[in-house]
């Protein structure tokens, strides 16, 4: 019971040269590319494995500004006209649609915060509706239970995990782009200091901007150039259940349990912020730095096991580029299913919903969650490497605000202005300690 996902034709040859190389395929990476193809840019999109089959298609397919970190939030609502545009502009389908998001609680600290995100909110022109508990049990109907409150962000929405990245990929390629799959960057050559080539699997690109939207393997990746990345994984599962009767909410977050309606009528089922670290090397290097964003979030992991060791993804192991990388024997990260997760989600779900009861389980899997130390993207040029543009750690946010991502990037690429101020997300900041700038959710 495989996670879903579209499939997407790879382009007939690897060209010797580009404008722009992108390595790594998922939501940010396909992005950037569609975004820097509709500015007359040459561009080679490379995917070790197939486009969107990491993270972008294991997540819940939420794209929100609710809870969003104040450094984050412009590109969240960015990214939501960005998706709404995209399906208008190219004619294909994500799956994207405001169907705003809900969420329940009967715990005073949690509405609280919520109450001071919204105030938060405000002052930036985001709407965001606090309910009070008749309109949290009104709203709730479904559950049949009464609620101390909740919040209802009409203006967010869900796009479809399985189409999402194949659908930009292929409006990318309608653009003239060039994707290649089953093929893996293993590294980049410089000149001068400054990007000169990606080096493939299958050939060598001349190219002055490399982007590095690797997810899970971007550390890896930078390690072998001498660049400090700290990042680390959480693996987490999720599961998919049946479309059925009854009217269930789009999507719904609570303590307990969260849930997404998917494209086919179905529901994903995951709990949120609970997963397993699965210690790696490269999990020991950085753990220091991790630390504060360790303490605010220990009560929903659960230690993991060997593997982060079998998917190699956290290597500290350095490669050469004329053999095959760990990226190469792993052509698509797919961890272990937590399967006792699998059974608190359901039952969570049923007591949540009786009418779940009579859906099945069609799918279910688990997906690295890529993490920063505070919470918050890394996205800009690697200082000292001109050319080399970094775009990871999106820290569980990474699929609504992927279009956001794509836009700034191809803004960094190409020198315009932003929408964005780019300065707070770049990776310079992972030089100093993130003690008091960890992201809240
Ligand atoms: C269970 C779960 C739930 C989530 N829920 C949400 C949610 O509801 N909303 C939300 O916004 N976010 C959510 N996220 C987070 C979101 O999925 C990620 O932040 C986002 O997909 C990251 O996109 P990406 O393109 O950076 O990385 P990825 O999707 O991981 O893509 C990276 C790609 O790079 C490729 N690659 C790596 N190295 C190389 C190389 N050397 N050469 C070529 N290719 C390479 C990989 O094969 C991979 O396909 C969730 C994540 C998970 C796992």
């Amino acid at each position: 019971m495989p996670v879903p996902l579209k499939h997407v034709e790879s382009s007939a040859d690897l060209p010797a040269t580009a404008d722009v190389v992108i390595i790594g395929a998922g939501i940010v990476g396909a992005f950037a590319a569609y975004y820097l193809a509709r500015r007359g840019m040459k561009v080679v999109l490379l995917e070790k494995g197939r486009v969107g089959a990491e993270q972008s298609s294991r997540n819940w397919g939420w794209c929100r500004q609710q809870n969003r970190d104040a450094r984050e939030l412009p590109m969240a609502t960015k990214s939501l006209e960005l998706w709404e545009r995209f399906a208008a502009d190219s004619g294909e389908e994500t799956g994207f649609r405001r169907c705003g998001l809900l969420y329940l609680s009967n715990d005073d600290e949690e509405l609280a915060t919520w109450a001071r995100w919204r105030d938060f909110a405000r002052t930036v022109g985001v709407t965001t509706q606090v309910l009070s508990a008749s309109e949290a049990t009104e709203r709730a109907a479904f559950t049949g239970k009464p609620w101390k409150g909740g919040v209802f962000s009409p203006t967010d929405g869900t796009a479809d995990p399985a189409s999402a990245a194949p659908a930009v990929a292929r409006a990318f390629m309608k653009l003239g782009g060039t994707l290649i799959q089953e093929c893996a960057a293993r590294g980049v050559e410089l000149e001068g200091g400054r990007i000169a080539a990606v080096v493939t699997e299958k050939g060598t690109i001349r190219t002055k901007v490399a982007v590095l939207s690797a997810g899970a393997w971007a550390s890896s990746f930078c390690r072998q150039l001498g660049i400090r990345f700290p990042q680390a994984t959480v693996r987490q599962t999720s599961a998919a259940v049946s479309a059925g009767t009854g009217i269930l909410p789009d999507a719904l977050h609570t303590t307990a349990i969260s849930l997404t309606r998917r494209i086919d009528g179905g529901h994903t089922l995951a709990i949120s912020g609970r997963g397993r670290v699965d210690p790696t090397p490269q999990f020991l290097r950085f753990s220091p730095q991790f630390l504060p964003m360790f303490l605010r979030r220990w009560r929903k992991l659960a230690p993991g096991g060997l593997e982060g060791f079998r998917c190699g993804h956290e290597t500290l192991a350095r490669w050469r580029l004329d053999a095959p990388t760990p990226m190469e024997r792993v052509r698509i990260l797919d961890p272990k299913v937590d399967e006792s997760a699998v059974r608190l989600m359901h039952a969570r779900a049923v007591a949540l919903i009786p009418a779940l009861k009579e859906r099945a389980i069609t799918a279910k899997w688990a997906g690295y969650i890529d993490s920063t130390p505070d919470g918050v993207p890394g996205i800009g040029e690697v200082t000292g490497f001109p050319g080399f543009i970094l775009a990871a750690g999106f820290s569980g946010h990474g699929f609504g605000i992927g279009p956001g991502a794509g836009h700034l990037i191809a803004d960094l690429v190409t020198g315009a202005e932003s929408f964005v101020d780019p300065r707070p997300l770049h990776p310079d900041r992972f030089g100093h300690s993130a003690w008091g700038r960890v992201a809240e959710f």
